[in-house]
């Protein structure tokens, strides 16, 4: 049994309750290890440490020294690669062959915004009146708390991580309750790096801990990644202080296969949309639109390939669909898999064979003859559940893309590159690939629109979220003023 602590000031702690929550394998349903449970005093003790290393330490260190410390820390990311890889699939269950491809991913995304640190910079605004001097400041916000969800630990932090970092904010992590180690594990290495005591802090527990966070008035910056219906509750909550936000939640994207689509290419980027990482990711192409004259070849192609999906323990590099990460999880694709049929939809694959004997496995399955309107294209299953969708054209496709409540990613397969630039004009989502699918790059800027949230992460735009502007306006004249008037 592991017992982890959590990071509060540069020290490693236990909850003041000495509360845990338990660490289980979702492949044996054993525990491995126990979490602290943070109390209230712990979290208010965090905000102080994180508040007074802000205005003490951090705010007064140049960017150049902020980037070396983040370099210092990639190198380490990539030193002990492995053992985060392994701990993070012990965790979640995502498949090994995915999470030591992920964690390096991290370093190269602190890389990234370790280069903007000391290039960021205001203007000089020419006014109308030429004796106003007028400039702008970026400033960092100050504490940025970051909650992150248990799909992708380490990747979901650094999005946030980096650029609130290279901003030159102090912050305090919450991971999720179901997978907090290689969080914590990567707390190790941020002392090595050199950032001073309470820069980085990392509390753990369950959604009253991230609650507890959001709700202080002591933060200034708040990102967010998990469910929609906790995004609800953290907007709300933010909106007592004006906290800025960033929220990452939930979707049902659509990814579009053309007639003219070169299926070879297709087939394996709807497989990768829908069931790599056991279909638990937000930008999951959980809703196929195929173009009717294809229909059932894509459907037979997809069919077969899903036969032959190998299943099994996550930690095999040959494994590529691990259990699903936790009971919830479990139960909850369950609960919506099991009346899949009832408005009217079939199921092509998935109510047979074998599954692993101890896991929490879940079989991949495609969901034919469905409608936009029915609940299984409407509703986030976060698991691998692929529904099957026919469209007559391409005004129908966008229509059907475009009729669902999130908008987080989407997907067009054609060959026809002014269809492609029409369609990714008219889709209502943050992200559109086009003859590609889940396709990751630190610099292309990532996030939603409707109810998959709003900010961005990633990329330029996201270390603009960790800044705010203050406009400075000189008199360079010798002018008195009439104080009832307004002075242009
Ligand atoms: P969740 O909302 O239950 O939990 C996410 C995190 O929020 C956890 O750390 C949890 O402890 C915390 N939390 C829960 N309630 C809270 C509250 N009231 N106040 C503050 N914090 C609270 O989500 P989950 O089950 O961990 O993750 C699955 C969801 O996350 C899916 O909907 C998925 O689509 C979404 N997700 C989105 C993205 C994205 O980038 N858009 C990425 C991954 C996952």
């Amino acid at each position: 049994m592991e017992h982890y602590q959590m990071l509060i000031n540069g020290q490693w702690r236990e909850a003041s309750t000495k509360e845990t929550l338990p660490v289980i394998n979702p492949y044996d349903k054993q525990q491995w290890g126990t979490i602290p449970q943070a109390s209230k005093e712990d979290v208010e003790e965090t905000i102080d440490a994180a508040q007074t290393a802000f205005h003490s330490v951090w705010k007064h260190t140049n960017g150049f020294k902020r980037a070396n410390c983040m370099l210092k820390l990639a190198d380490l990311i990539e030193e002990h690669a492995e053992e985060l890889a392994i701990h993070e699939t012990k965790d979640n269950g995502k498949v090994i062959r995915e999470t030591k491809k992920q964690v390096p991913f991290t370093a190269r995304a602190l890389r990234f915004f370790a280069g903007y640190a000391d290039k960021i910079y205001g203007e000089t605004i020419p006014l109308d009146n030429m004796n106003l001097f007028d400039y702008t400041m970026r400033e960092p916000v100050g504490v940025a708390v970051l909650i992150t969800a248990w799909n992708s630990p380490m990747q979901l932090l650094m999005n946030k991580l980096a650029p609130a970092l290279a901003a030159g904010n102090c912050v305090i992590v919450k991971p999720s309750e179901h997978a907090s180690v290689s969080t914590l594990l990567f707390g190790k290495l941020v002392e090595q790096a050199g950032f001073p005591p309470g820069v980085i802090n990392i509390v753990t527990g369950n959604g009253k801990v991230g609650a507890l966070l959001t709700s202080s008035e002591r933060v200034n910056k708040i990102s967010f990644t998990g469910g929609t219906y906790s995004g609800r509750l953290i907007g709300k909550s933010a909106a007592d202080h004006f906290t800025p936000l960033t929220l990452e939640l939930g979707g049902k994207s659509p990814n579009i296969i053309f007639e003219d689509a070169d299926l070879e290419k297709a087939i394996p980027g709807a497989m990768a949309g829908i069931f790599a990482s056991t279909g638990q990711t937000c930008i999951a192409g959980s809703r196929l639109l195929v173009h009717e004259s294809i229909y059932n070849e894509v459907a037979e192609k997809l069919a077969e390939r899903v036969r032959k999906i190998k299943l099994g323990n996550p930690m095999d590099e040959t494994t590529e669909m691990g259990p699903v990460a936790n009971e919830n999880q479990y139960l909850s694709i369950s609960k919506m898999i099991e009346d899949v049929e009832a408005e009217g939809a079939k199921v092509l694959v998935g109510n047979e064979g074998d599954l692993p004997e101890n896991g929490y496995f879940i079989r991949p399955m495609i969901v034919i003859n469905v409608e936009n309107s029915m609940k299984i294209a409407q509703e986030e299953v976060f698991g691998p559940v692929l529904s099957i969708i026919s469209f007559k054209d391409e005004d129908e496709a966008v229509r059907i893309a475009n009729d669902s409540k999130y908008g987080l990613a989407s997907g067009i397969w054609t060959s026809d590159l002014a269809r492609a630039h029409r369609v990714a004009k008219q889709l209502e989502a943050g992200t559109v690939w086009v003859n590609t699918y889940r396709t990751s790059a630190v610099q292309a800027p990532f996030g939603g629109v409707k109810q998959s949230g709003y900010g961005r992460e990633r990329g330029f735009h996201s270390l603009m979220d960790y800044t705010r502007v203050k406009n400075v306006m000189i008199d360079l004249s010798n002018e008195t003023r009439d104080p009832f008037s307004i002075n242009v």
